[in-house]
């Protein structure tokens, strides 16, 4: 297929978040001049998702203009077309359109995919009150002020998300119970020598931690139409006035599903993230082959929204296929700590603590795949942090990473 000259070439964004912002911007940054549509399904023009789970649910009063990605007419003013409200329906890759919500339809010569993950429901748990999830803004203050009112709040969920609101929850004053089926809290983000830790962390701020079989849910109970508690495999029931569910997400990829893109565990991609001729994904829906770590891998991180972004755009211009080979990086917020990490470190072989723990604040955790270095977690150790990361960046094998420690 012949290409459209990519600076004139019409591109299409579907997804206005951390991704597709920046992927605009990027293309106007490397001297793109032609039309850049960008859809996005939600009605707010672009914001920042990380402090919903953390400034938005503290005490402090929120400005929603604080959360906002860019300043009010900057898209604009780079003269990028905003659909807002609109949702995609579905990709004729053949035609190069995408069908709206509207009845109206997007021509593209370029498309890039960045429509993110939707929080995954609890199944039989849809229409009742008090149970929330949380992905958007509107989640969000709605579940900041549920919370102002809960005094018994079950988390669903002991990953990122789930620990994240527990300690808001907490820090609001209610009783909160965090269940997690798996052994500890963050287990398959950090592994279980880093997750207990964790979960020692929760328990010293007075947050019950229900974990394995206590801790996997049976189902909610209700009462009028409003959730009163929590049921468990095995141990008693928890009552609750307040459950938040945080048990993952799932690619938004349903209306890709007859377009022939593959889109298992979001869309598919080669190393330089392109999904079909012109079609790329980027951010939370996009999985590509990263040749960093000889893996495929799709990663939940607000970091990677934006270099992914930045990469397909410099390939829209560029018109090559040079691959996207980053070191992811992540951070969480639990109470007053920052974990931070560099690399990839699910699906590890083993893990090093290098130095410190979470109680003295101070912490090195090292993780390896395979011969390699391959992550790195700390807490309060910001120099060193860089270093490890430079050495996973230039595949230290984990026999001479070891030796430095
Ligand atoms: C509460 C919370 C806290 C987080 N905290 C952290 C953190 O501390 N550290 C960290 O590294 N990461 C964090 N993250 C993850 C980070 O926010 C995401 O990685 C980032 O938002 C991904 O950006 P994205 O543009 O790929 O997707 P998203 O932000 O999910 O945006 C996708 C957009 O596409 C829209 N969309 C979906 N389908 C369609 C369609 N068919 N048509 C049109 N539009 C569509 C959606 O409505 C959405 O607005 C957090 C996420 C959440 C929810």
């Amino acid at each position: 297929m012949k290409q459209a000259d990519p600076r004139t070439a019409r591109v299409v964004i579907v997804g206005a978040s951390a991704g597709g912002t920046s992927a605009a911007e990027a293309l106007r940054a490397r001297g793109h001049e032609g039309p850049i549509i960008l859809i996005g399904s939600e009605q707010h023009a672009p914001y920042d998702r990380p402090p919903l789970s953390k400034q938005v649910l503290g005490s402090a009063p929120v400005d929603s203009a604080t959360l906002a990605l860019r300043g009010k007419d900057h898209l604009r003013d780079l003269g990028i077309e905003e659909r807002y409200g609109v949702t995609a329906d579905d990709l004729d890759l053949a035609r190069r359109r995408v069908e709206l919500s509207d009845g109206t339809a997007a021509e593209f010569d370029r498309l890039i995919i960045a429509t993110g993950v939707a929080a995954r429901k609890l199944p039989h748990a849809e229409g009742l009150a008090g149970v929330h999830t949380l992905r958007t803004i509107d989640d969000a203050l709605k579940l900041r002020s549920a919370l102002t009112e809960a005094s018994r709040v079950v988390v669903i969920g002991g990953g990122f998300l789930g620990t994240e609101v527990a300690a808001a929850a907490a820090g609001q004053g209610a009783g909160v119970t965090i269940a997690s089926s798996s052994r500890t809290l963050l287990q398959s983000a950090v592994g279980e020598l880093i997750g207990q830790q964790v979960t020692d962390l929760h328990r010293g701020n007075r947050v019950r931690v229900r974990a394995g079989s206590e801790g996997r849910v049976r189902t909610l109970q209700s009462r009028g139409g409003r959730v009163s508690g929590v049921t468990f495999v095995s141990g008693a029931p928890e009552p609750a006035d307040l459950v938040v569910v945080c048990i993952g997400s799932e690619p938004a990829v349903d209306w890709l599903r007859f377009s022939g893109l593959a889109v298992e565990d979001g869309v598919q991609c080669a190393s330089d993230c392109s999904a079909a001729e012109g079609v790329y994904a980027v951010g939370d829906v996009a999985t590509w082959h990263n040749p960093r770590f000889n893996m495929s891998m799709r990663v939940e991180h607000r970091t990677n929204a934006t270099e992914q972004a930045l990469h397909v755009a410099e390939r829209i211009m560029a018109g090559d296929r040079t691959p996207y080979a980053p070191v992811p990086y992540f951070w969480s917020d639990q109470y007053d700590l920052k974990l931070q990490a560099h690399g990839y470190l699910r699906g590890h072989d083993e893990v090093h603590v290098a130095e410190g723990d979470l109680t003295s604040r101070r912490l090195i955790a090292l993780y390896r795949r395979g011969p390699a270095l391959t992550g790195v977690l700390a807490v309060g150790a910001a120099k060193a942090l860089r270093q490890w990361r430079s050495r996973i960046e230039s595949g230290m094998n984990w026999d001479d990473a070891i030796g430095l420690t």
